[in-house]
């Protein structure tokens, strides 16, 4: 399959092995495959049950560059009737995360990178810090000060450098791409090969239970509903599904960007009150504009949930045996807002473990009492 890096702003194309990470235009690339391309999925049926099983769908050319802990295929498991959850914090380093950086840090590997910067709220740079341990890659990582000291903890474990940022998640990335003008920028709100791992969920729900009438997923910079998009779209361009999931976006009522999008309002670029939700705290994506379109040509929705209600989800989640972080916690009080019918079948993603936010928990819940 041949896989080419182009342009969604100005139409420039480049070689899939260069060394870039944004256009000359300032635009940020995406991944295109020649229009001709087929798959046989039933392929795929007897091989090992992680990701890298849809080997020819993903853009490394040699096996030797692939850096993995053969990741992936997270259990989806029934909530009730028709409401099924993917426990896709069930990865090596604790989020899907991993689906990106998997794809990432092997291209990085392949095209001969030896260090890197990114800037993460958290689990994105935990990703990439322990594929980049396992592929002897250099990273420096830059997190806003309310991160975790689980996430910190785990940052450090890995051997990143960890840079801490006062302001806004915007703030972090500002930081980051100083530093990126001395080194590689692995940013994964930029970086076309992080939403090629993401994808693989796509592939992954489509194998376990077809293609679902709804999909519920926290939004913040976007790189998991734009991989399921991408993933999804794959499947129907080659023939094998014939109908797209409606994509419920989630944000959390303190930073809703592409809730402001979806009503074609200015994205406002503040943050307003206590950010729970640290993973999707982003006040201005990247990708806003194609997170909006993928909601929109879905038919779906963006759905804003307050502290409280994410709180309740996370207790909620936990009766059911399920313990998720802070951020997917907006999952639970989405299926309940979003106006679904009763007999659709609905996916929500469980996007991070619990033992990742486990002492911020701690802290809010001695509050509630
Ligand atoms: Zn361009």
């Amino acid at each position: 399959m041949l896989f080419k890096l182009y342009c969604p702003n100005c139409g420039n194309e480049y070689g899939i092995n260069e060394s870039i990470w944004k256009c000359s235009c300032g635009n940020y690339l995406n991944i295109k495959v020649e229009p001709d391309f087929s798959f046989d999925f039933k392929k795929v049926e007897m091989r090992s049950k992680c990701l890298w099983r849809y080997r020819e769908l993903l853009p490394i050319e040699k096996d030797e560059n692939i850096v993995s802990f053969n990741e992936g295929f997270t259990p989806i498991v029934k909530m009730r009737k028709t409401i099924f959850l993917k426990l896709d914090y069930m990865f090596p380093t604790g989020s899907f995360k991993d689906r990106g950086a998997t794809v990432l840090v092997s291209k990085l590997k392949e095209i001969g990178v030896k260090s890197i910067v990114e800037d993460s709220s958290g689990n994105a740079g935990i990703a990439i810090s322990a594929y980049s341990a396992a592929a002897k890659i250099k990273c420096s990582i830059y997190v806003p000060e309310i991160i975790s000291e689980e996430k910190y903890m785990q940052l450090k474990i890995y051997g990143a450098k960890v840079v801490k940022i006062k302001g806004t998640r915007e703030d972090v990335a500002k930081e980051a791409l100083k530093e990126a003008e001395k080194t590689y920028y692995a940013g994964h709100n930029w970086n076309p090969f992080f939403i090629e791992g993401t994808k693989t969920i796509a592939y992954e729900i489509f194998e376990q239970i077809g293609v679902p009438d709804n999909i519920i997923v926290p939004i913040g910079g976007g790189s998991l509903i734009l991989g399921i998009y991408k993933g999804f779209k794959e499947l129907e361009f080659m023939g094998i599904i014939d109908k797209m999931p409606k994509l419920y976006g989630v944000q959390s009522d303190v930073c809703k960007p592409i809730y402001y999008g979806l009503l074609g309002k200015e994205p406002k670029d503040t943050i307003k009150g206590e950010v729970l939700a640290e993973g999707i705290a982003v006040n201005k994506p990247p990708r806003g504009k194609e997170i909006v379109k993928a909601v929109k040509e879905t038919e779906g929705n963006v759905i804003i949930v307050n502290n409280d209600e994410i709180i309740q989800g996370i207790l909620e989640l936990g009766k059911m045996g399920i313990f998720a972080e802070i951020t997917s916690g907006v999952v639970i009080p989405a299926l309940k807002k979003a106006d679904l019918e009763e007999d659709e079948i609905t996916v929500a993603i469980i996007t991070g473990n619990g033992l990742k936010t486990a002492s911020k928990l701690a802290n809010i819940l001695s509050k509630y009492k």
